[in-house]
């Protein structure tokens, strides 16, 4: 960790001229001093800094693998390595029945699947997420209904979901986007008075934390994923875990052909084969030992950088709820259009030039603009619920309008726990320096 006051001296003369101004009047130099000239055209970058966002892997996961190496069998029922990955996942996450799975979007699969969604169901999601948020439900013959999004959080605006709920409506999926926690007490609340079951998509939020409890620990169902640009990862896997005696106990047969292990005998269950093996296993018990650490650091660094550009006329910066903890798997500001002579994608290219690692927007566009989405296509190009009458829904006219502009305006930041303090200052105080540039 290095302090602020090895930030270079000019840096530092940007950064204080602009915090002086910040809000005020963005076109005025301060005190006649010169703008600096952006990276983009010649100047000298605002960040020296080049942090690696590289995975490590060692020591714990070692230990993981020579012991699983040991062993006779990698399956994973009843395995060690997957007794103690289920033992540590419980640890921070508290939930009594814990399935291990393929992924992220097979853990999704799961949760619907277990609550018995039924053809023609609606869920209410995001439509700003990874689309393993819907696959399962889809597959389920369930239909995505998106609600639009708070224009900072990126996360659910529970009163247009509450304006969606109808007769067929039985799920909420809450995303707690870029590991950002939603405003759970109210999606939970909406819940109960509409009898649905609540699923929590932490696939990006591993060791976030709602108002002190764990993410995950809300709603009916969390799930989780591994994949490998996660916070914790075994190249692909994922978890899906409940407490509620209603869905709990059925995660580990519809993540295991249908089959119920304990009570064993035939099936009375349908599902694909999701499970995951020992040595992917053997991976996460090693990566859950680093889980707090990577968590509390990039806590700790978004919302650093959160507190050096909220001032900065036309920044919206990434919005957190004083009592949570977001973990960052990404930062993301808007930039509001009609305070800059430039476009998003200009400030973008300029802000990277500076140093900054960082893109625009995210996903292209949201979930239900895909062709898949218009064309209703989802099964060699048919979707039967829709030709047998069960649902109406018509993604060519469903409209959430502050998610189309998040996309159109946002500007994503890299984020990771081997970044150094002193990198995001640096990371501020080049946005701060191309938002003066471009100052309208
Ligand atoms: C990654 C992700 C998923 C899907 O997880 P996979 O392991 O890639 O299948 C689902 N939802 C969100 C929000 C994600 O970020």
């Amino acid at each position: 960790m290095e302090p602020s006051h090895t930030m270079p001296r000019r840096h530092f003369l940007a950064a204080t001229a602009g915090a002086a101004l910040a809000g005020a009047l963005p076109n005025t130099d301060a005190g006649g001093a010169e703008k600096p000239v952006l990276a983009l055209d010649g100047g000298e970058k605002a960040v020296t800094e080049s942090p690696s966002a590289a995975r490590h892997f060692g020591a714990p996961e070692r230990e993981r693998l020579e012991a699983m190496l040991g062993q006779d069998t990698l399956f994973y029922w009843k395995g060690p390595q997957t007794t103690l990955m289920v033992e540590r996942f419980q640890q921070f996450c508290p939930l009594k029945y814990v399935m291990p799975c393929s992924s992220g979007t097979a853990a999704l699969h799961i949760a619907v699947a277990a609550m018995g969604l039924a053809p023609g169901d609606e869920v209410i999601t995001a439509p700003i997420t990874d689309i393993g948020t819907v696959i399962g439900l889809i597959y389920q013959q369930g239909v995505p209904v998106f609600a639009d999004l708070g224009a900072a959080t990126y996360n659910l605006d529970v009163a247009d979901v509450e304006r969606r709920i109808t007769p067929k409506t039985k799920a909420i999926i809450a995303v707690h986007l870029t590991g950002n926690p939603c405003d759970l007490d109210a999606l939970r609340t909406l819940s109960d008075k509409h009898n649905l079951v609540l699923i929590e998509d932490c696939a990006q939020a591993w060791g976030a934390k709602y108002h002190g409890r764990p993410i995950g620990t809300v709603g009916h169902i969390a799930c989780f994923s591994l994949q490998n640009s996660k916070h914790i990862t075994c190249g692909d896997g994922g978890m899906a875990a409940s407490s509620d005696e209603r869905f709990g106990p059925l995660l580990q047969r519809f993540g295991d052909k249908g089959f119920d292990r304990i009570k064993g005998g035939q099936f009375e269950n349908f599902s694909t084969n999701y499970r995951m093996s020992e040595p992917q296993a053997a991976m996460v018990a090693g990566q859950l030992t680093r889980l707090e650490d990577i968590a509390a650091r990039r806590a700790k660094l978004g919302n650093a950088l959160t507190e050096q550009i909220k001032g900065i006329a036309g920044i919206l910066p990434h919005e957190v709820h004083s009592e949570d903890r977001a973990v960052y798997w990404f930062y993301m500001f808007r930039v509001q259009p009609e305070a800059f002579t430039c476009n998003r994608d200009e400030f973008t290219k300029a802000l990277a030039a500076e140093g900054v690692q960082c893109s625009a927007g995210y996903i292209p566009v949201p979930l239900h603009r895909n062709p898949v989405f218009l064309n209703h296509g989802f099964f060699a190009g048919h979707w039967p619920v829709k030709e047998m009458g069960l649902t109406n829904m018509d993604f060519t006219k469903h409209e959430t309008p502050e998610a189309e502009k998040i996309l159109a305006t946002g500007v994503r930041v890299t984020i990771h726990e081997e970044m150094s303090e002193a990198y995001i200052e640096q990371c501020a105080a080049a946005v701060r320096k191309v938002a003066e540039h471009f100052a309208a």
